[in-house]
């Protein structure tokens, strides 16, 4: 630490001095940089909101990566209250909360604190969907002591770090799997709920669908396979695809000369089939708005999605059985080499046909299927298949994960989360302590727990 001390004396320790020189030659910081240099707590914890109210970020939270606020599960504390857990938001401009249209936006509902920079003079309140008034911190950017950048991380290494770098990676592994298993046998009971209210067809059916739809859109993907279920598709098999779209609301009613000329030979095709069944489903067809389209990879848009559950329905025979074999290898060559002559090179209905063809379903989602769906389910039958399930090979390709391996391994898990039961591990972990923590660390169990662990 020599250096760091030669270099403080080549500095000066007077940092208003260095602050001055700043605002001599003011710099005109990025949004993106504000909110790095937000999260990483350079400009304190403790804050007047405009109203005078005492404001202390109890947790900054994680870095939203979808649509919505700029931060989720933060939690503030107002007037030394308890903690109210919600989304942050971060503006230049107090005004980008009405410019934006988060006022109207549903998702930005759940915010609890709107920072922004400066204001008009006109005050301003930000209010939401549902007309709830969220504090409002004006933040100084003069309190920043230098004008660097920072790199922006996706999450803060929690408390835990420590007590788990000093655990043998051989204990931390059986941490892991032990959450993995807990985790695997809750998604085996609520699979057999369903199974014993649907029976094991639609079961396994709504939730294939499902997987197509995480995260984004689980919800219209649950609702879509429920009310198009398996055993109506497969007597009406022939139109099965045309209904999956009508009911997706993605067959536009008139006018497809928007479309190129494949397209409009591919929706001629669904809308023939779909015209004369249209009375028949007019309820359930979906609004507009239902679906999530942005923050997704073009690849995971859910037209695509809706193409691969029409032809698991087409293959119905061959997805049952394979569930009942849940062989990992089996299933990977299956779903994987699915085919639509349409969507292998059609990210979405609006898009230009790409000249490479693309997997209908990526080797991704059949990891998320085996792990969601295909093992859960077997184990119900055969518990010992926890031992092929554990060395189930997974990238880290899922966002919560990262998170989650941000929290706990500073982002350096090393080879511990290289198989699909590992990371679900460790979501367990997260969803069992960092969700509910609204202390940033400090009252959170886990550590203390890691040393008691045998
Ligand atoms: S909340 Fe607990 S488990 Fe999560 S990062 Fe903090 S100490 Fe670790």
């Amino acid at each position: 630490m020599r250096l760091a001390g030669l270099y403080a004396e080549f500095r000066g320790a007077d940092d208003s001095r260095l602050r001055e020189d700043l605002l001599r030659v003011p710099r005109k910081i990025p949004e993106l940089e504000i909110q790095a240099r937000w999260f990483a707590g350079e400009f304190g914890t403790k804050f007047k909101t405009t109203t005078g109210d005492d404001l202390e970020i109890v947790q900054f939270g994680i870095w939203n990566r979808e649509a919505g606020p700029d931060f989720a599960e933060a939690a503030i504390s107002l007037n030394g209250t308890a903690p109210l857990r919600g989304c942050i938001e971060l503006d230049t401009d107090a005004r980008d909360w009405e410019r934006h249209g988060h006022a109207t936006n549903p998702d930005y509902e759940a915010v609890v604190l709107h920072i922004f920079t400066q204001r008009g003079n006109a005050s301003f309140f930000t209010r939401t969907v549902e007309n709830r008034n969220v504090p409002q911190l004006l933040l100084d950017l003069n309190q920043l002591a230098d004008g660097q950048p920072v790199v922006t991380p996706i999450a803060k290494p929690g408390r835990c770090l420590a007590p788990m770098r000093d655990l043998p990676r051989a204990k931390v592994g059986e941490i892991l799997d032990a959450a993995a298993q807990f985790r695997l046998r809750k998604k085996a009971a609520r699979l057999a709920r369903l199974r014993d209210l649907h029976g094991n067809d639609e079961a396994l059916y709504q939730s294939l669908a499902m997987t197509l739809g995480y995260k984004a859109n689980k919800l219209p993907f649950t609702l879509l396979a429920q009310r198009l279920p398996l055993r109506f598709l497969l007597k009406n098999k022939d139109d099965a695809d045309a209904l999956l779209f009508g009911a997706s609301g993605f067959l536009p009613a008139n006018d497809l000369s928007r479309f190129d000329a494949q397209t409009r030979g591919y929706l001629r095709e669904l809308w023939e089939k779909w015209w004369t069944r249209r009375a028949e489903f007019e309820r359930f067809v979906f609004a507009p708005g239902a679906w999530r389209m942005s923050g997704l990879r073009p690849a995971n848009h859910p037209q695509r999605r809706v193409a691969a559950l029409a032809q698991i329905v087409k293959h119905w025979s061959k997805v049952r059985a394979l569930s009942d074999r849940c062989d990992i290898a089996a299933t990977r060559k299956f779903f994987t080499g699915l085919r639509d002559e349409y969507w292998d090179f059609q990210f979405t209905l609006m898009s230009e046909k790409t000249s490479k063809r693309m997997a209908l379903i990526g080797e991704t989602r059949v990891t998320e299927m085996l792990a969601n769906v295909f093992f859960p389910l077997a184990i119900l039958r055969d518990a010992t298949l926890w031992d092929v399930y554990r060395e189930l090979p997974a990238t880290l390709s899922n966002k919560r994960v990262e998170i989650a391996a941000a929290r706990l391994f500073a982002s350096n898990p090393g080879d511990l989360l290289k198989t699909a039961a590992r990371q679900q591990g460790l979501l367990q972990i997260y969803e069992d302590f960092c969700m509910h923590d609204d202390s940033d660390c400090a009252r959170c169990l886990f550590p203390a727990q890691l040393a008691q662990w045998r």
